[in-house]
């Protein structure tokens, strides 16, 4: 007999085969650290003329690798399907975002002495939110991010940028023109990667041998502990412990020299690096978190264990209060549509029955709405406008920033809340 099988007519295609082995080590990936059953792409806002049109879910599901312990997600999107020019994320609508990337300059110049004659490479530089600050101090700067509308944005900013997806090639491009690199920077992108060995092999190939690679991330140990589930979504492939890097920069001659603790996205680790041929010296603090990480348990399994239970209890705990909300008549809303927002909104099919809106102060978002829960944004003034009794703030890591924001919401009595780690009012 023949092979009768045939596709159901319900499974779009993936563009990629999901992935079996782990991006960094190539190890077999066989351990589930939560399945959130099937989500569109979080950063793909509706527009209102496409409200009566379909949209495709993809398998969301983050697997733990047991031979480099690596964090990751399958890889079921194409890159170029979630970075293209309609890519709303514009990094300068945060002020304490900036306020940190004009941090991390002042720290960077000052640590590496850094002036006209050094040569500064951000990747995944977003719309310039950060190389601004090196400009305006005459540092010679240079960007490089696949997204053309925020490239553009940074262009306005006095930032060129190369509108391109970083690796290996357009490393060795760059060092060709000149651009070895006293310092490489990257923020919040090592875990945007789908390739994750050709992007550090880029990052080796494109720092000099005396420069810096210092890149950041939401650490893994964080998001465990603090339950951040809703930071797991397709465009975010990696998460990462201090092991983890240590491992792929290993394999790909990058040595780990340094590393800080920040209060950024809920809790992340600014992991310093440099070439192995430049003999680098290594700060005790880099031994110090790999035995915190390892004391905790990174390198098992039990470690992950627990995970999947707590996702399931916040999910629980949201959906019976904005069912209880309903029912005693008070209107929520939420502040703010970061993708992260979508993972947690579909993961427990929260819709505008029970989230009546959201509002937001990126202007690219409004009049649009959520992927997958269809829930309208609008500008800030609609809560003044509607006056809501319960403002859920979805960016949680900017808690205490927004709920400065809506002081004025007090005055109408409006209760402020956060659903993770667990359901609170601020
Ligand atoms: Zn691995």
């Amino acid at each position: 007999m023949t092979d009768t099988h045939t596709p159901s007519p319900v499974v779009a295609d993936a563009p990629t085969a999901p992935v079996q082995t782990c991006r960094s080590c190539a190890a077999p990936l066989s351990h589930t650290l939560v399945d959130l059953g099937l989500s569109p792409l979080c950063e793909t806002f509706i527009d209102a003329a496409d409200a009566e049109r379909g949209e495709v879910f993809y398998p969301l599901r983050a697997m733990v690798c047991d031979g480099c312990w690596l964090v990751q997600v399958g890889d079921y999107v194409a890159p170029d399907v979630i970075f293209d020019d309609t890519y709303p994320y514009f990094a300068s609508y945060s002020d304490s975002w900036l306020a940190h990337a004009r941090r991390y300059v002042d720290a960077m110049v000052d640590r590496l002495q850094l002036d006209e004659s050094s040569r500064v490479v951000e990747v995944g530089s977003n719309d310039g939110y950060m190389l601004q600050y090196m400009v305006q101090r005459g540092i010679p700067s240079l960007g490089v991010d696949p997204t053309a509308n925020t490239a553009a944005a940074a262009k306005e900013k006095g930032v060129d940028t190369l509108v391109d997806f970083f690796g290996l090639d357009v490393a060795k491009r760059l060092v060709a023109e000149g651009w070895s690199a006293d310092l490489v920077a990257g923020k919040n992108v090592m875990a945007q990667v789908p390739d994750l060995n050709d992007f550090v092999a880029g990052l080796a190939e494109l720092v000099s041998p005396t420069g810096t690679v210092t890149i950041e991330f939401p650490h893994l140990v964080t998001m465990i502990e603090e339950l951040e589930f809703d930071t797991i979504y397709h465009e975010h492939f990696s998460y990462f412990s201090l092991v983890a890097v240590q491992d792929v920069y290993a394999r790909h001659g990058l040595v780990v020299t340094d590393v800080e603790e920040l209060s950024t996205h809920g809790g992340s680790l600014r992991v310093y690096a440099q070439r192995s041929d430049g003999n680098p010296d290594v700060a005790p603090s880099v031994d110090a978190l790999l035995a915190r990480e390892r004391e905790l348990g990174v390198d098992t399994l039990a470690f992950y264990e627990d995970f999947a239970g707590d996702v399931a209890r916040i999910r629980h705990e949201l959906v019976g209060f904005l069912q209880d909300a309903r029912a005693q008549g008070k209107h929520v809303v939420g502040y703010g549509a970061p993708g992260k927002g979508n993972t947690l909104l579909n993961h427990a099919a929260i819709r505008s029955d029970l989230l009546e809106y959201l509002v937001d102060r990126n202007p690219v978002k409004h009049g649009r709405l959520t992927p997958g829960t269809r829930i309208p944004i609008f500008p800030p003034d609609r809560l003044a406008e509607t006056k809501p009794d319960v403002i859920l703030i979805m960016p949680w890591n900017l808690r205490e920033e927004i709920a400065a924001q809506l002081a004025y919401t007090r005055e109408w009595g409006a209760e402020l809340m956060v659903a993770i780690p667990q359901l609170t009012t601020l």
